[in-house]
Order: structure tokens, then sequence, then C-alpha cells
């Protein structure tokens, strides 16, 4: 309770810019990110995990690259919007901010493993939040500074995808607080 309640006036803002979500919004988000999701093909080196959410070692598999029609075809729509355009969800809108099962999260776009339930935490934001991700290597932190303030996006490092910030205001043992967008994932429940 004590993280919740020492930066409200950053929460608030973050609310109401994500709220704010939509074709608008989006015009003035895209920019930022652009070069980002528009990555070049390529290898890159990630953990796998297998469904029981064990790691089965360390991979080199080709980019997963993708139109934005084929994304879209293969996406809902918030998923669409969230990963290929870097929008936000509105909060406790998602599926998973309030999951306690046990289990994994995977990219809905690719199903590179970007999460663990052991380290999901109560941030209070509506949006499915941890303290550190499955593995470094399968994601890609990046400066964004769109919406006047310079943040931290994170992407998935096998397709790009945008799925959520990450900020320093998390619990021990990193401090950090990863703020995710139900929609970017796929929880895989295990025993
Ligand atoms: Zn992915």
């Amino acid at each position: 309770m004590t993280n919740n309640s020492q930066r409200p006036n950053r929460r608030t803002f973050l609310f109401t810019a994500a709220g704010a979500c939509g074709v608008a919004a989006l015009a003035t988000w895209r920019p930022a990110l652009a070069v980002a999701a528009g990555g070049a093909p390529g290898n890159v080196t990630i953990i796998q995990f297998s469904d029981a959410g064990k790691p089965t070692g360390k991979v080199t598999v080709p980019k997963v690259v993708r139109s934005d029609a084929e994304w879209k075809q293969k996406l809902a729509p918030i998923s669409f919007e969230v990963t290929r355009h870097a929008c936000t969800e509105r909060p406790y809108s998602g599926s998973t901010w309030n999951n306690h099962d046990h289990g994994f999260y995977r990219c809905i776009c690719c199903d590179n493993a970007l999460f663990s339930s052991d380290t999901k935490f109560e941030s209070g934001t509506g949006w499915p939040s941890f303290w550190q991700p499955i593995a470094k290597e399968n994601i890609i932190e990046i400066t964004d500074g769109s919406l006047g303030m310079e943040r931290t996006a994170v992407s998935c490092r096998e397709c790009n995808a945008h799925l959520g910030h990450v900020f320093d205001d998390g619990p021990r043992p990193t401090g950090l607080r990863y703020c995710m967008n139900s929609a970017a994932m796929r929880f895989v429940k295990t025993a």
C-alpha cells in the first residue's frame, strides 16, 4: 500500500492519459514508437519456456515480422491497437489485471514468454503489474518521449509488440513496476 500512495500525481496523470486513448490520442502516440515498431528483420536470441512455464533454453529464432494488415487479421482490435500502435487499454478493462492464478504470460502476437505470476503484484493501477520479466532476454526497453514525458516502453524482443511501460516505483526486490496491457498478453495457467 505504501507504494501506491507515494506518487498520486503521476498515477492520476497516467490514468487520464490512458483513458484518452483513441484515434486522436493515437495520432500523437504513434510517432515516438514508430522506429521501434518497424524493426528490421533478423535473428533474436530469447529464452524459450514450455507450457508448464519451465525454461527450456536459449534459442536464436528469426524475428517475427508481419504487415499491419496481417496483424490486424490475427489479433482482436484492442490487442492490435495496443501491440502494433502502442496504445494503452483502459485501466480495469483488461482480462488479467486481477488475475491471481498461477501461470505465466506469453506475447499475444508471437507466443514469446514475458512474465510469470510469481512476480505479479497488486499495483492498484488496473493493469497487470510485475516486478520483473520472466527473462530479460525476452523483452526490449526503449525510451519513449510521447505524451510530453519520458517513460520507458517495454516491447517483445521476438516481434516488437508494444507491451506497456516500466517505472521505478515498484516493490522489492527490484523496485521496478512493469505496467503491462492485458490485451498484449495471453495467460497460460500452470499447476
Ligand atoms: Zn511477441
